[in-house]
C-alpha cells in the first residue's frame, strides 16, 4: 500500500489544531512551597496581608519627625533610643528627639522621617543634622510593595526562585500545583544503537533519546524511557501501548519521514487517532501527532536537529498547555545578522545562531552548516534564528528575528 500524502501545512496551522485538541490537566496536589518549585501553580494566590506590614526605615540612620528638620542651618536632636530589625523602639519620638534605626526596623510612633547616618553628626546623646532633607524620606510604608488581599499569583504560573520566595514573604507554606505529567519515549531505527554497545557497518548512536530526556526535564516532566524499538510492527506497537499506559503524553522520533511514514501511522491509527503533517517548516516538516487511549502522541522527525526543533517549536507549546501552565510566547529579538543565510522561500526556517556582543550591540551569528543531522551545531548554538516562510537569502548586515534558547527552557 502506498502511504497516503502528508498535508503540508503552515506551522502557524499545525500549532493551532494541537492546542485545539489539548485539554489541560487538573490534578492538583497540595505542596510545601520548596517541593512545589518548577510545579504550576492551581489556586490564585491573594496576599492575607501587607508587605511591608508595618512602616520601616529603608536605611540604617535616625528616625525623626519631619516638623523637626531645619529649613536652612542646622538642628541638634536627643537620641532616646534604638530600633532594631525584630526589636521595636516602643517609645514615641517627640518633639526635637530621635531614634537610632536599622534598615527595616519599625518605624518609632511619632517618627516619619529617617536620616542616613552618614549625614548625622552624632555625639553621645545627641544627633545634630544639616537642612537638604525631606520629610517622610528612607521610609517603607504599609503595603507598598503589595497590599492585603492584592491577587499576587495567578493559577498557570510557573512557580520558579522568586515566587517561591513571594510565598514566604506572605506566610504561605503551602500552596496547590498540578502533579507532574509523566512523559514516555522511544526511539525506533532498526541503524540505532545504544552508547556504550559497539558499531556495526551502517549503524549509528541513539542520540535523540538523549535530547527528549533534557528537553522534557528542563520542563520539569517524570520520564519513562523505552530505549530504542526495532522497526518491527510488533515491536513498535508493542512499545506504543506501554508507553501510552505509562505517560500522559509520548514522544517518539523517526520512521515518520516519506519511506516508512505509512508503517508508524497504521500502528498509530491501529491503536488510537492520528494524523501524519508536513509542516512548511526546516528543519523538521515530518510530524505525526494523535492520542492513544488517554495520552498525546508526538512523533518527531528522525533527524537530531529535526527532532530538537519540533519539539521546542511545536510540542513545548502543547506540553505547556498540558501542564496547564498560562500561555507565554518566548522571547524574541530583532537583531543585525553578521553573516549571510542561505534560504529559499516557501519554509518557515529555525536556524542555529549565536548570539553575542559586538562592542556593546547585541548581534547575532551563524553557526555555520545548518544541516538537520548536525548536531554539533545544535549545541554550539544559544539561540534560533527565525526566518519567515517567504523570506529569501538574507545578506550580512540585515535584521532578524532570534529566539533566545533560553527562553525555551
Ligand atoms: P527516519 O525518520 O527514521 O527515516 O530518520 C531520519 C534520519 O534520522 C535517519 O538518518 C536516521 O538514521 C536518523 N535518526 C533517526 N532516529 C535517530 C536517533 N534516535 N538518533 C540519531 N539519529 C536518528
Ligand atoms: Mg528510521
Amino acid at each position: 500500500m502506498n502511504p497516503s500524502p502528508a498535508p503540508l501545512m503552515s506551522l502557524e496551522q499545525a500549532l493551532e489544531q494541537i492546542l485545539d485538541t489539548i485539554t489541560p490537566i487538573e490534578a492538583l496536589e497540595t505542596r510545601n512551597i520548596m517541593d512545589a518549585f518548577g510545579r504550576i501553580l492551581a489556586e490564585s494566590i491573594h496576599s492575607p496581608l501587607n508587605v511591608p506590614p508595618y512602616q520601616n526605615s529603608a536605611m540604617d540612620g535616625y528616625a525623626v519627625r519631619g516638623d523637626d528638620l531645619p529649613a536652612s542651618g542646622e538642628t541638634t536632636l536627643e537620641l532616646i533610643g534604638t530600633s532594631w530589625a525584630g526589636t521595636p523602639f516602643t517609645g514615641e519620638v517627640g518633639e526635637k528627639q530621635c531614634v537610632r534605626i536599622m534598615t527595616g526596623a519599625k518605624m518609632p510612633a511619632g517618627a516619619d522621617t529617617v536620616i542616613m547616618q552618614e549625614d548625622v553628626q552624632a555625639r553621645e546623646q545627641h544627633i545634630t543634622i544639616g537642612k537638604a532633607h525631606k520629610a517622610g524620606q528612607h521610609v517603607r510604608h504599609i503595603g507598598e510593595d503589595i497590599r492585603e488581599g492584592e491577587e499576587v499569583l495567578q493559577p498557570g504560573k510557573l512557580l520558579r526562585a522568586a515566587e517561591l520566595g513571594l510565598l514566604a514573604s506572605l506566610g504561605i507554606a503551602q500552596v496547590q500545583v498540578q502533579r507532574p505529567l509523566k512523559a514516555a519515549f522511544f526511539s525506533t531505527g532498526d541503524e540505532l544503537r545504544a552508547p556504550g554497545e559497539v558499531l556495526e557497518e551502517g549503524q549509528i548512536y541513539d542520540s535523540n533519546r538523549y535530547t527528549l530526556f533534557g528537553m522534557l526535564k528542563e520542563q520539569g516532566l517524570k520520564i519513562h524511557d523505552l530505549g530504542v524499538i526495532r522497526d518491527q510492527r510488533e515491536d513498535v506497537e508493542a512499545a506504543f501501548r506501554r508507553a501510552a499506559e505509562l505517560a500522559d503524553i509520548v514522544f517518539t522520533s523517526g520512521g515518520v519521514s516519506v519511506g516508512d511514514a505509512d508503517f508508524v501511522k497504521q500502528t498509530l491509527e491501529k491503536l488510537g487517532t492520528v494524523n501524519l503533517w508536513k509542516i512548511a517548516m526546516k528543519p523538521g516538516k515530518p510530524l505525526a501527532f494523535g492520542r492513544i487511549d488517554d495520552a498525546y502522541f508526538f512523533g518527531l522527525p528522525g533527524n537530531p536537529v529535526s527532532a530538537m526543533a519540533t519539539f521546542y517549536q511545536v510540542a513545548l507549546p502543547a506540553l505547556r498547555k498540558l501542564m496547564g501552565q498560562t500561555a507565554q510566547p518566548p522571547l524574541r529579538l530583532k537583531l543585525r545578522c553578521l553573516d549571510s543565510l542561505k534560504k529559499r522561500p516557501g519554509r518557515i526556517d529555525f536556524q542555529r545562531g549565536i548570539l553575542d556582543y559586538e562592542g556593546d550591540e547585541l548581534v547575532v551569528h551563524s553557526i555555520g552548516a545548518q544541516g538537520s543531522h548536525i548536531l554539533s551545531g545544535m549545541s554550539r548554538a544559544n539561540c534560533f534564528i527565525i526566518l519567515p516562510a517567504e523570506q529569501g537569502t538574507v545578506e550580512a548586515g540585515n535584521m532578524v528575528d532570534v529566539q533566545p534558547f533560553s527562553s525555551l527552557r
